[in-house]
């Protein structure tokens, strides 16, 4: 097998062909800093370390480029509405980049209680406006842009396969559909380069144009970001699925105006994660923190343990108790990998895998080359440390192996003997309850219900989740 990614764009299953044998370049739209990310914004850069990690594990070296939106995002994505990082600054009476330090440090601090491995490069859009003007003298220099009421607009009507990656129909669109009508604008997809006619009068962050003095719009900045990190062409570029009909419509258009040439091969665009009672709105203030769920007494890798159970395309449904359920299991897991830490005693980690644990690592690669099944992969994690044929040295190098893409910090995991589960006592219960699986197959549901009592007597808690029986000694927490 090789690795197979779904790419929107045309929305099928590809075999993935790297532009350069061995390498990667990725970019991953980042957050815009004006309030702290919520969960649904946490699992799209899990999804996009996920990624990354898969990659270097199948031995591409990854340039992973995220952006830091510090300026020109509107409230809304189709340039009308405010611009959310000033909204924010005059709200709480600070500087737009006071505002944007203090909630990228925040990000930052979540990104690494996450496990999220730090990408390659990290860039902000204010620092980078020169760029974007650049870029867009080319495309007004390739006849893609017209002014109108003080801004530089992208007329999509020259650009013939605008819409291409979200099927637009552009035509069955009604002016107006979407938003309120710019006036200005020839065509309601028509979008903003550069903006000059700021609808405050106070618009903190001006830089001068050949324009006239003002900022740019939201969607050049990753086209001028990802370019001049990895290149006019490259190779994947993932967001939100949210991003699919504006923002990455959009900046494809652009992009590939300025070049005049395809921009991004594989589009990768991740699920939402949604709360149980409904939609989770930053700008409505409704939403959850990774600081909450900490106040809550869960632990961070809690929260990526869901995460990695579900698969990026799939919508992820939110609730304490699915939370509750991956703490459970998460934690059974660490007590797996420490007990089998004590029964490995002195012996040291193997340098090569054995017959049985190469099957193991094969079957966990087939998962993440199959357009990255991350649910499959954690249940080869568990196959590995439930594996009798595999020795406890073993199993735990095969884990730690795993562990490279899932990030659930196995290998950091600290013996303290106190927390060790007794060896013997998980041995036992792990033969009674693969008896009792036994049981279970053959419809034999007396016997398997005297097994588990037989495994309660041994004061043990049991737990039948998704990925197969959890359990703990009683009184432990
Ligand atoms: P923003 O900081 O608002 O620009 O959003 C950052 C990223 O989070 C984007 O890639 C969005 O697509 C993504 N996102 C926003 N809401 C959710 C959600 N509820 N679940 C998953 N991803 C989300
Ligand atoms: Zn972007």
């Amino acid at each position: 097998m090789s690795l197979r990614l779904f790419n929107s764009h045309g929305r099928s299953l590809q075999d993935f062909k790297a532009l350069q044998t061995g390498k990667v370049g990725f970019y991953g739209c980042g957050p815009t800093v004006y309030n702290y990310a919520h969960i649904g914004n946490m699992r799209a850069y899990v999804i996009d370390d996920l990624i990354t990690r898969s990659l270097r594990y199948l031995g591409y070296e990854v340039t992973h480029v995220m952006n830091i939106t510090d300026v020109g995002h509107l409230t809304d994505d189709v340039d009308s509405g405010e611009d959310k990082m000033l909204r924010s600054a005059i709200e709480r009476n600070k500087s737009v980049l006071e505002i944007a330090e203090f909630y990228t440090e925040a990000f930052f601090r979540d990104t690494g209680l996450l496990n999220i491995q730090r990408p390659t490069v990290v860039c902000k859009a204010t620092e980078h406006v020169q760029d974007m003007i650049d870029l867009i003298k080319r495309i007004e220099a390739n006849g893609y842009t017209y002014f109108a009421g003080g801004n530089l607009y992208f007329d999509v009507s020259k650009f013939p396969s605008y819409g291409d990656l979200a099927n637009l129909n552009l035509d069955a669109q009604q002016a107006g559909a979407r938003v309120e009508v710019d006036p200005n604008k020839k065509n309601p997809y028509d979008f903003v380069l550069w903006f000059t006619k700021s609808k405050f009068e106070d618009q903190a962050l001006q830089w001068d144009s050949p324009w006239g003095r003002g900022y740019p719009g939201w969607h050049i900045e990753c086209s001028a970001m990802s370019m001049k990190y990895l290149g006019e062409q490259f190779d994947i570029h993932t967001g939100g699925i949210d991003h699919i009909p504006v923002h990455h419509t959009n900046e494809i258009a652009q992009s590939e105006a300025a070049t005049g040439h395809k921009w991004v091969n594989y589009w990768l665009h991740k699920e939402f994660l949604v709360m149980s009672n409904g939609k989770m709105s930053k700008s409505a203030g409704n939403f959850l923190t990774l600081q909450s769920l900490l106040d809550g007494g869960y632990e961070a890798l809690d929260f990526r343990y869901l995460l990695v159970g579900a698969h990026y395309r799939s919508q992820l449904t939110y609730s304490t108790e699915s939370l509750d359920s991956a703490r459970a299991s998460r934690r059974s897991l660490n007590d797996r990998v420490l007990a089998l830490r004590v029964k490995q005693g002195d012996t040291s980690l193997p340098a090569a895998f054995s017959a049985a644990a190469q099957a193991r690592l094969d079957s966990f690669r087939a998962a993440i080359e199959d357009d990255l099944s991350t649910p499959r992969a954690l249940a080869e994690l568990w196959g590995a440390l439930k594996d009798s044929q595999l020795s406890p040295a073993e199993a735990l190098a095969v884990a730690f192996n795993m562990d490279r893409v899932l990030g659930l910090g196995l290998n950091d995991l600290k013996a303290d003997s106190a927390a060790v589960v007794d060896p013997e006592l998980v041995a036992k219960v792990e033969s009674l309850i693969a008896e009792r699986l036994a049981a279970k197959k053959n419809k034999d549901w007396a016997a398997a219900d005297a097994i588990r009592d037989q495994i309660k007597s041994l004061g043990v808690s049991l737990e039948d989740t998704p990925q197969g029986t959890v359990w703990k000694p009683l009184g432990k927490a």
